[in-house]
């Protein structure tokens, strides 16, 4: 939907005021109440997923996929979410989140031949690998049908694909899920879920959070609704709120958000050194798969020309390329075809991509959110993983001074040798 056209619509969507001060101070107050009583955070739970009392085709999916204990945040949430509750849930980046709505999807869901479960997240390749995650625990439910649908691609496409296969599981990102559903293609009257992953990043841009909320306006009222992000700031958890009907809100507590097994280090340096340092570092470190982050396209194109003229074979990706090549690319380096890849944010945040063990911020992240998603890409599920911020100029001090208040992690400079055995799995 264009900007104008949003705007046409402002009058009827769901009233999103600015919250008065003093309830933002009570909201502080209570999280802080929250944030007390859940102080610990380790990463796995000693129940068993048996405890849940799941379908038996849910639980043999799970088998194949070697889980053997929830983690904490499928400890506290799958229980309240497989029958119904609706959830606000902030759990860091890499701790099993995803599988907390598609297991409790899968455990409620009555397959017919309607839309019951939409799920809505901000970025194509997120919404393509959740909809991986269905298709991987939904595989002893033969009638559950998943399918995913994203902008970038030729909408009558997606239009035929929903005709034919009458999903009842539908990922996708707000701006072409609105589109299907504006044109009476995708029916949302029946939908039992309504979902959103990474909501604070959908809810805090004004564009998606208009797709968002007229979307949610066409579904039923009677619905559970859960939303989920490794950060929830403030701001947006009062819309959170609004979208649900007594949730149960589960936070891991904002200190605590620092992952288990990634040591996380920085590099002093001018702009001008930076080529020179990364050259020594992917000489000298022994990685699985990388991701260097830079913070604008250009710089991607340029740092992927010069990485492989010095003889590593690199792979850019950022948000303005083609959907299908965006796919392709994202898929290479998730099936292990390229190991070094050079991205701007759009990998920041939710790609779980197993074997990455470094992480390198070429460019500082722009604020201790942003770092805190990136570097999450390495250390996955509490795998070992090193990450390394380059820091040229105030700004980029700043963030790595706010992420170390926030989070209450000691990121250290990088010492002149790194044992390979502490951020790589033997
Ligand atoms: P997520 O935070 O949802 O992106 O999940 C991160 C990774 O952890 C994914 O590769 C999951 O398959 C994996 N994972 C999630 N839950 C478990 C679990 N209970 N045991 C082992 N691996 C898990």
């Amino acid at each position: 939907m264009s900007a104008d056209k949003a705007d046409e619509s402002d009058d009827d969507l769901v009233d999103y005021e600015e919250v008065p001060e003093a309830e933002k101070e009570a909201e502080a107050e209570k999280e802080k109440e929250k944030g007390g009583a859940k102080g610990s955070y380790t990463t796995l739970h000693s129940s068993s997923f048996r405890d849940f009392l799941l379908k038996a085709e849910v639980m043999r999916a799970i088998g194949d996929a070697g889980f053997e204990h929830p983690s904490e945040v499928q400890h506290n949430a799958i229980p309240a979410a497989m029958v119904g509750t609706d959830l606000i849930c902030q759990a860091k980046s890499g701790m099993g989140k995803t599988a907390v709505f598609v297991i409790s999807t899968l455990q409620q869901i009555q397959p017919s031949s309607d839309v019951d479960t939409l799920v809505m997240c901000h970025t194509r390749e997120l919404a393509f690998q959740i909809c991986a995650e269905f298709e991987r625990f939904a595989r002893y439910l033969p009638k559950v049908n998943v399918a995913v649908v994203y902008g970038g691609v030729p909408v009558m496409q997606q239009v035929s694909m929903l005709r034919q296969e009458r999903p009842n599981v539908v990922v996708g990102t707000p701006g072409r899920v609105l589109d299907l559903v504006q044109r009476g293609e995708l029916r949302l009257d029946n939908v039992k879920r309504f979902i959103l992953d990474e909501c604070d990043n959908m809810l805090d841009q004004l564009d998606m959070r208009k797709q968002v909320q007229e979307t949610f306006k066409r579904t039923p009222h009677d619905k559970q609704v859960m939303l989920f992000s490794a950060t929830i700031p403030s701001s947006v958890k009062p819309i959170c709120r609004k979208l649900c009907k007594n949730p149960q809100e589960i936070y891991i507590d904002d200190k605590l958000l620092t992952l288990h097994g990634l040591q996380q280090h920085y590099v002093k340096l001018r702009e001008d050194e930076k080529n020179r340092k990364l050259n020594d570092l992917m000489d000298a470190l022994d990685f699985n798969q990388v991701v260097i982050f830079v913070k604008s396209r250009q710089r991607a194109y340029q740092l992927d020309k010069l990485l492989r003229a010095c003889a590593f074979p690199s792979m850019v990706i950022h948000a303005g390329m083609r959907q299908e090549e965006r796919l392709a690319r994202f898929k290479k380096f998730k099936d292990y075809k390229c190991r070094i890849l050079v991205s701007t944010n759009l990998f920041g945040r939710g790609v779980d991509i197993e074997r990455v063990n470094i992480v390198i911020n070429y460019d500082m992240a722009q604020n201790s959110d942003e770092y805190l998603h990136r570097v999450g890409r390495a250390g996955r599920f509490g795998t070992k993983g090193l990450s390394i911020s380059f820091v040229s100029n105030s700004d980029d001090a700043r963030v790595l001074e706010d992420v170390q208040d926030r989070f209450e992690v000691k990121i250290t400079t990088l010492p002149d040798e790194v044992e390979t055995s502490s951020y790589m799995a033997s």
